[in-house]
């Protein structure tokens, strides 16, 4: 692959986002006394989802231009600290009891990096008090690794989000910088957890005119409601923010979007 991606630069080569995670996997995983660590940024508790306890994870297989993550997505080396999934379970659930919720999520860069600790920290979750455990992907890993799947149906407290980018494979190019024939795995994903009867929903950056023509929000809409009319209805549409890490990478592809968005889908 050459030089570690950071960033969609006009004129960037498309990298291939597997080859990405792999790579990524050897910076924000490590293995002591047979445990796979895995590299967070923070803990804290937020408002959505009505109150959820969140662990901020390091680095990601995609560099989506409207990221709002920071900098810890595209220098992960240089970012976090490695922890094992009882020290990430103690940290999410002392967020949770000073905030008064009953809900855990991993989220921040992409949280399926790291299978074994993931797993683990599934492991952990499912024997707790905690009711649900939110899981926010961008299908990559899901989509290319049935069984992985396959593990996590085994748990009963798990609700995956997947956030699809683009809809057509030229589109996630140019939105993420991975190869176009990377398209289909987030729709892989969302066969997979249908398969093996994960609860979940899908989201995408469709309602924003700015980045999303009608065109290829029609054609991201029909392949979700080919694979599941249901979803597609349900489909959770955003619209990006103007974070200051979203405005840089916007900036460094070229990009200039115009402030604020006066319409939505
Ligand atoms: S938006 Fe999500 S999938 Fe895209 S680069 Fe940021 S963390 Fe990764």
């Amino acid at each position: 692959m050459g030089e570690y991606p950071r960033y969609v630069t006009p004129g960037f080569k498309p990298f291939d986002p597997v080859e990405l995670a792999r790579r990524t996997e050897e910076i924000v995983t490590r293995y002591r006394g047979g445990r796979c660590e895995r590299k967070y940024t923070d803990f804290y508790a937020t408002g959505v989802y009505g109150g959820i306890a969140t662990g901020y994870t390091a680095g990601c297989c995609l560099r989506c231009v409207f990221c709002w993550v920071g900098w810890s997505r595209d220098f992960p080396e240089k970012f976090g600290e490695f922890y094992s999934p009882e020290r990430a379970f103690e940290k999410l659930s002392m967020a949770a009891h000073k905030a008064g919720v009953h809900k855990l999520r991993i989220s921040g860069a992409e949280p399926t990096l790291g299978k074994d600790h993931l797993l683990a920290l599934l492991e952990l979750v499912e024997g707790s008090e905690f009711d649900m455990f939110i899981l926010e992907t961008n299908g990559i890993l899901f989509g290319v690794d049935r069984d992985y799947v396959k593990e996590l149906s085994e748990f009963k407290k798990p609700h995956v989000r997947v956030s699809l980018k683009a809809g057509t494979p030229e589109a996630f190019t140019r939105k993420t910088g991975a190869k176009p024939e990377s398209f289909d795995l987030p729709f892989n994903a969302i066969q997979n957890l249908l398969d093996y009867g994960v609860s979940f929903h899908v989201a995408s950056m469709s309602a924003d005119p700015r980045i999303m023509t009608p065109d290829e929000r029609a054609a991201l809409i029909e392949r979700l409601a080919s694979i599941n009319r249901r979803l597609a209805l349900a489909l959770e549409e955003e619209v990006i923010d103007p974070y200051d890490t979203t405005l840089t990478r916007l900036k460094l592809a070229g990009l200039e979007l115009e402030w604020p968005l006066k319409r939505v889908y």
